[in-house]
């Protein structure tokens, strides 16, 4: 389902060369948070790509472990004949708060509109679907390109949730990373991932739930398993030999 993807889009899509990153990679500024924080997308690999994978690392303020395995990603970039996509966050205004919510206290993974409801407390779901620039902006990307799969990292379970289009995808992927597959208690109305396997059935989307401490070698594992399951669904041969 890779795509080109150059259009801009309101004024935001600046694309920016890295400084510190793969060869060729480009930083995006794809939003703003409520307090105006950047949102940043980095871009690797061919947009011609057989398979595009976007990988976001905290959507919740106070779960950032992805956000180093988002790094180590940036890094290294796509691995060949993949497209790579990485969001370190998509709620910088929680991250620098530490808290799980944006700025308004809203809970960003229940605030998509798939499934949306009104929620309190700790999981606040806004005023109404789609009501914080986070959100819009990370919708704004996934319709632009497209991902063939989204990883989108929290914490503190521990476990692949089995919740995707293609559970070999997941089931794949917690190899790789040497985490259980399983099955988390949702379904979470509002979630990203639910958004965006219920719009684009031909896509998958899942979370993965690092542990409460990850270790640099876990992170390391992650963002190994990360391009190796980019590289397979990249490649005619694997595709072929599966059931997707
Ligand atoms: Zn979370």
């Amino acid at each position: 389902m890779a795509r080109c993807a150059k259009a801009v889009f309101a004024g935001v899509g600046i694309a920016l060369a890295v400084t510190a990153g793969a060869r060729g990679a480009e930083r995006e500024l794809i939003g703003r948070s409520v307090d105006g924080r950047a949102i940043v997308a980095v871009h690797s690999g061919a947009a011609d790509a057989a398979a595009t994978v976007l990988v976001v690392g905290a959507i919740h303020g106070d779960e950032t472990a992805g956000m180093r395995i988002a790094r180590r990603l940036i890094a290294a970039g796509a691995p060949r004949g993949a497209e790579l996509w990485v969001i370190p966050t998509l709620n910088p205004d929680g991250v620098a708060a530490g808290t799980r919510g944006n700025a308004h206290g809203v809970d960003l993974n229940r605030n998509w509109p798939f499934d949306w409801r009104p929620l309190d407390g700790g999981e606040y779901s806004g005023t109404g679907p789609l009501s914080e620039p986070e959100s819009r902006a990370g919708r704004r990307l996934i319709q632009r390109i497209r991902p063939d799969l989204t990883i989108w990292f929290h914490q503190p379970f521990g476990l692949v949730d089995a919740s995707g289009n293609q559970p070999w995808v997941e089931r794949r992927f917690a190899d790789l990373i040497g985490l259980p597959s399983s099955h988390l208690p949702g379904p979470y109305p509002g979630s990203a991932s639910r958004w965006q396997n219920h719009t684009f059935p031909q896509s998958t989307a899942f979370v993965v739930e690092l542990p409460a401490v990850v270790s640099p070698a876990l992170t390391g594992r992650a963002s190994a398993a990360v391009r190796t399951l980019a590289a397979e669904l990249s490649s005619p041969r694997v595709d072929g030999a599966t059931s997707r």
